[in-house]
């Protein structure tokens, strides 16, 4: 099967997350490499991990390559072609999934087959096709990662990075904040009062603005942004509490300690515009940052762009993804790196179907540089 084939027939399969537990998919992927590799199924609350492995010897380096095979949910109305129905066009491969990431999935899949019938390789190429990563990843490579104690020395993610190497991803803050005010009657407010609306509409654009003054070479400051704003009770009362929740990606250089510091200090400064107030904070660490650019992967990687023609440019822009996993288990040498993609998550979602080839030849050939045994 060609890398076009095998995005087309992955894209066929719904796999919307929520709610992510369909097992088409999974179990067609554990087919197809189970006729050429060693493959395992994990299972978690519904949603099934296949795990691959060739294994050329007993001694030698162990390689990952992840993907997952979830897509976020789709709704065929403002889609010119249907979510689940590949169409290519103009070079460019259309549906849900196309771009975040049944492209890289196939070009991946095909590399990793490919590598099966390389000779004078040592040490282990694994592929983990994985789900549950557009909600959070827990069912998927975390379990997959705990169940088996598996910790590779190289992780590769197909991710769509438009072949950039991506070194580096923010973290995620969560931050819930509850705002006392005065509850009144709304006819009354040219009395003097505190309003919890006000408050945390003030806020909502200061966080805009906040800069804790840690952006790198290729990695954005920390931002803060306001995702959900509740209050109200009756068109007639000013209503006594209201809430956000503040979204946070921090960089390494800033700490969950940092983002609650610098909320708290926002917070008594409006105190001094509006009058005291009470108020609750729960700030809590989601994912953890990570920026790695000095990495023996990255180095191969580089090798290999220049080797097929490519140029290497370093990038850590974007969301969380899976990759935070494996840094958190110690692993050193972890980069994204994928095909060209559009309206990821969004209508007419796209892949490059040329780019979807690209990452098929670098996923070889770092394979045969990792795991080659003629190191002359
Ligand atoms: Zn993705």
């Amino acid at each position: 099967m060609d890398y076009v084939e095998l995005a087309c027939k992955l894209i066929e399969f719904d796999t919307s997350n929520p709610p992510g537990d369909q097992s088409e998919c999974a179990d067609y992927l554990a087919d197809y490499l189970g006729e050429f590799s060693n493959v395992r199924v994990y299972e978690k609350d519904g949603v099934k991990n296949v795990l691959a492995e060739l294994a050329f010897s007993k001694s030698g380096p162990t390689l990952a390559f992840n993907g997952h095979w979830d897509t976020v949910p789709w709704s065929p109305e403002a889609w010119v072609t249907h979510p689940l129905k590949p169409v290519v066009h103009g070079g460019w491969l259309y549906g849900r999934g196309a771009a975040d990431m049944k492209g890289g999935l196939a070009a991946i899949i095909l590399a990793f087959e490919e590598v099966s019938g390389l000779e004078n390789l040592e040490g282990k190429l694994i592929l983990m096709a994985v789900g549950d990563e557009e909600t959070g990843g827990f069912k998927g490579t975390r379990y997959l990662l705990s169940r088996t104690g598996l910790r590779p020395d190289y992780v590769l993610i197909g991710e769509t990075t438009d072949l950039l190497l991506k070194v580096g991803r923010r973290g995620i803050i969560q931050a819930k904040l509850r705002v006392y005010g005065d509850e009144m009657h709304s006819s009354r407010v040219y009395l003097s009062y505190v309003s919890s609306i006000e408050i945390c509409s003030e806020l909502t654009l200061l966080v805009r603005k906040l800069d804790p003054g840690d952006a790198g070479d290729i990695m954005p400051r920390t931002t803060f942004a306001v995702t959900i704003f509740e209050a109200g009770v009756k068109e007639n009362v000013i209503p006594r509490t209201a809430n956000l929740h503040i979204d946070i990606r921090n960089t390494p250089k800033v700490t969950r300690s940092d983002v609650e510091s610098l909320l708290r200090r926002e917070l008594e400064r409006l105190k001094e515009k509006y009058g005291d107030f009470n108020y609750e904070l729960d700030v809590r660490e989601a994912a953890k940052p990570y920026m790695i650019r000095d990495s023996h992967l990255v180095r191969v990687l580089e090798y290999v762009y220049r080797k097929l023609g490519l140029t290497p440019v370093h990038d850590a822009g974007g969301g969380a993804s899976d990759g935070r996993f494996f840094v958190e288990e110690g692993v050193r040498n972890v980069v994204e790196v994928g095909p060209i993609g559009e309206n990821i998550h969004g209508i007419n979602e796209k892949v490059e179907v040329e780019s979807i080839f690209q990452t098929q030849k670098i996923y070889i050939e770092a394979a045969s540089a990792i795991l080659g045994s003629d190191k002359s």
